[in-house]
């Protein structure tokens, strides 16, 4: 019996001595409880309007480009 790895979507053999299924490692089990953990599954992150406020600081855009 296969499965997909929630994380990778790769395919994922389901036996007992794969202590990590239904993911393909425990790499992506952790990142897959990480973003459950964190909320990332439900609620969008604040990182967009970081990225949004970074972007209104007329002071870096006036900074002269270095001439070499
Ligand atoms: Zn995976």
């Amino acid at each position: 019996m296969k499965v997909q790895c929630p994380t990778c979507q790769k395919d994922v053999e389901w036996i007992a001595s794969n202590v990590d299924r239904p993911f393909c490692s425990a790499r992506c089990r952790l990142i897959d409880l990480g973003e459950w953990a964190s909320g990332n599954h439900a609620i969008p992150g604040p990182s967009l309007d970081e990225a949004l406020m970074s972007e209104q600081h007329p002071e870096l855009e006036q900074t002269p480009p270095t001439h070499h």
